[in-house]
């Protein structure tokens, strides 16, 4: 089925012709999409695809939400409004106090919460702008394998090399350290509690220092509870700000509303966006603590601060969390996930792979070059959307939306087992 009938898109030729070479999922998932619902993709060939990708952790609670979309039709239908920049409205309001009343309050978090533009890169600026201005120091400490988005601050923090280079200009004011497992967590701690202690390590007293707790971009990589509560302690210690980047891991992705609930800390400052909209619409949030509030009145603004559609879908979103069903769900999936990647790890050993990720944040990370790729270009024929993350795209990993159930699961496990198979074959 598709949306138009006089001249249908049916292959990939308008998209050569005519959209940048800088487009890269329509070359990994090379077909025309045209309907979806749940944890499923239809394209203009009737093709049906199993979705373990959920648009990079942006459709947690399932592809044309079905609760959602009807308040959004009855939004539009009675001319409520849609575009506002950061002005009053009743759709905002109403996300503020149910953000605070069932997510923050419960946690006892009280945290301020600002709309920075629309992305998970404008809210991660705001972050970094926010913490150089409350410390008045400019350096920002960041992670080995961190991804934390494109814009020219968030690159600078980011550790992969050919984003970084397609910058253009030197990343300054950051400096980058080992993450958890990248040596190890007593390693790690280590070495940054002494370079912060030596006057002569080289590293600036950073304002800030930022990670995610399940490294998305970077390889999947799970921070231990041990070394997430290290780096508060340090944090603590020499009077630094921690910001967790909570776009991918948070919003229920491992199973708690944010990603670092199972290690008890308390961020000072948290970036949310991908899966907050709630239908996949643009919207992004910085929450900090009271006292960091220091902003003057537009000192960071954006035209589409006020995306009231998203309000909407994001406000019913939040049902989800009113009390522990859902996230005993992602549990119950999280283990589905975690017995598949261990059964993949031990019955495949030509992978010399090995199993990454936490919650519904899993992946199979194989030490064979380039194989990785080939299992997800053979899943997608098969019919499973799945990508691969890490430094040298070792790692297929699995997010499919929160909502799935386990037949879902089950037949995309089934189809990835059949395109190992198939790519060990073919070797
Ligand atoms: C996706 C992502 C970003 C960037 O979000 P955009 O909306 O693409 O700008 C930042 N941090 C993390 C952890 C992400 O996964």
């Amino acid at each position: 089925m598709s949306i138009v009938t006089e001249d249908p898109i049916v292959n990939l030729d308008v998209f050569e012709k005519y959209e940048s070479e800088v487009r890269g999922y329509s070359r990994s998932f090379p077909t025309v999409f045209t309907k979806t619902k749940g944890y499923k993709l239809w394209d203009t060939n009737d093709n049906e695809y199993i979705d373990f990708f959920a648009g990079a952790g942006t459709l947690n609670y399932g592809h044309n939400n079905e609760a959602m979309k009807k308040l959004l039709i009855e939004y539009i239908e009675n001319d409520f409004i849609t575009h506002s920049l950061d002005m009053a409205t009743e759709a905002r309001g109403n996300f503020l106090r149910k953000f605070n009343e069932i997510i923050l309050e419960p946690r006892q978090l009280d945290y301020k919460i600002m709309f920075p533009g629309p992305t998970g890169t404008n809210a991660v600026e705001s972050a970094l702008k926010l913490a150089r201005k409350v410390k008045k120091r400019t350096n920002i400490m960041s992670f080995t394998n961190a991804f934390h988005g494109m814009t020219i601050g968030s690159l600078a923090i980011t550790g992969n090399a050919s984003k970084r280079a397609g910058a253009g200009i030197p990343l300054t004011n950051s400096v980058s350290m080992p993450f958890d497992q990248y040596i190890s967590t007593q390693a790690s701690l280590e070495l940054i509690e002494k370079y912060l202690a030596d006057d002569s390590s080289g590293v600036d007293l950073p304002a800030a220092i930022i990670l995610e707790t399940v490294q998305g971009e970077g390889g999947i990589n799970a921070a231990s509870k041990e070394w997430l509560q290290g780096i508060e302690k340090i944090a603590r210690k020499f009077d630094i700000l921690l910001i967790v980047d909570d776009i991918q891991a948070g919003c229920g992705r491992t199973g708690t509303f944010f990603s670092f609930e199972y290690a008890g800390i308390k961020p000072d400052i948290v970036t949310l966006s991908k899966s907050l909209g709630g239908y996949g619409l643009p919207m992004a949030i910085t929450l900090f603590n009271r006292d960091l509030d220091i902003w003057e009145p537009g000192e960071h603004n954006g035209t589409f601060r006020g995306n009231n559609l998203a309000f909407i879908a994001a406000t019913e979103a939040l049902s989800y969390w009113e009390n522990d069903d859902f996230s005993n769900d992602i549990d119950k999936n999280a283990q589905l996930m975690h017995d598949f990647t261990a059964k993949v790890v031990k019955e495949y050993p030509a992978l010399n792979a090995e199993s990454r990720g936490r919650g519904m944040m899993q992946g199979v990370a194989c030490h064979v070059d380039g194989i990785a790729e080939e299992i997800c270009a053979e899943a997608f024929e098969r019919g499973l959307l799945m990508e691969t993350s890490g430094p040298k795209d070792e790692v297929f990993k699995f997010l499919p939306p929160l909502i799935i159930d386990e037949a879902g699961l089950k037949t995309g496990f089934a189809i990835i087992e059949d395109s190992i198979e198939a790519v060990l074959e073919k070797r």
